[in-house]
């Protein structure tokens, strides 16, 4: 065989080498939206009237029976959520709005933004911004307290904006436990109220055009009992963890355990980003139709 062969049978493989690279390399979903049911207990939810969270759950897969982290409390879990590390690791054990303190460890929006994915964060309560650490958000906002202001502000970002990973977080259904019980009626009242913001949401991506191209992870910071929560009982404990979407398994129940903080873990995989070595969280494979 001539040298000239030979060169241009190298070649050929090269190309074919990047080519297979570059091919797996596809994400399983663009844009990964993270919905978080402040003090949505399983309990409480099941027995709610949430036609557009029954209809994803239909058409998505789901357990009903996903943990929390101890103790179950909306900042630190939510940062479990976010980091893919339980509190030993975060290192975050104060629950209150306390600005001079640091989040010190990385997230899954800081990762997906080192890889050029654009993020965005919209939190009901202010104190969440902790998790917002510098260079991890293309945007990040409190727009209110109530549920429609959140889905409204996000809506309209994600129509102009389209980002790759998204937060969005209904913090009323937790004040209504609180004020007048989980499981009451008016807490059952906000839970129906969050679910027309999940709608917002949905349309959003609709509108967009990237709903062939989305996943939303359906889930909640911590349950709650009587007037409370932050115990290591069951009902503060338990959480939903449903997903809809892109490569979803329709009607799948998801069987194995799932932690709040595989959150962030999931997100990153379907995202084709690397997940951190250090962190305690898994991707959900499972849940998924993976190709080959
Ligand atoms: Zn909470
Ligand atoms: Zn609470």
């Amino acid at each position: 065989m001539t040298h000239k062969k030979y060169t241009r049978i190298i070649f050929a493989l090269l190309f074919t080498m990047i080519w297979t690279a570059a091919a797996s390399a596809v994400p399983l979903a663009s844009h990964v939206f993270i919905i978080s049911y402040d003090g949505g207990a399983p309990y409480v939810m099941k027995d709610c009237d949430m036609p557009v969270l029954k209809g994803m759950l239909d058409q998505g897969a789901c357990t009903w029976e996903a943990q929390t982290i101890f103790p179950s409390v909306t900042l630190i879990a939510h940062t479990s959520m976010m980091t893919g590390m339980g509190p030993a690791k975060h290192k975050v054990t104060w629950n209150g709005d306390e600005p001079d303190k640091k989040l010190e460890v990385t997230t899954c929006f800081a990762e997906a933004r080192k890889k050029g994915l654009h993020t965005a964060f919209f939190p009901g309560k202010d104190k969440l911004l902790l998790i917002a650490i510098p260079d991890s958000m293309d945007h990040a906002e409190c727009p209110g307290y109530e549920s429609d202001k959140v889905a409204a502000a996000a809506a309209e970002y994600i129509v102009a904006n389209k980002p790759n990973l998204t937060f969005v977080h209904f913090a009323e259904t937790d004040g209504l436990g609180h004020k007048r019980g989980w499981g009451s009626d008016e807490q059952k009242a906000g839970f129906a109220n969050a679910d027309k913001a999940l709608g917002v949401l949905k349309e959003a991506v609709e509108k967009a055009g990237i709903a062939d191209d989305s996943v939303f992870i359906i889930t909640a910071d911590h349950g709650g009992h009587k007037n409370t929560h932050g115990s290591n009982k069951p009902e503060d404990m338990t959480i939903p963890w449903i997903l809809w979407g892109k490569n979803v398994k329709p009607g799948h129940t998801i069987s194995e355990d799932v932690t709040v903080y595989d959150t962030a873990a999931t997100a990153l995989w379907l995202l084709d980003v690397e997940i951190p070595e250090s962190w305690d969280g898994k991707a959900i494979t499972n849940a998924f139709n993976t190709p080959e």
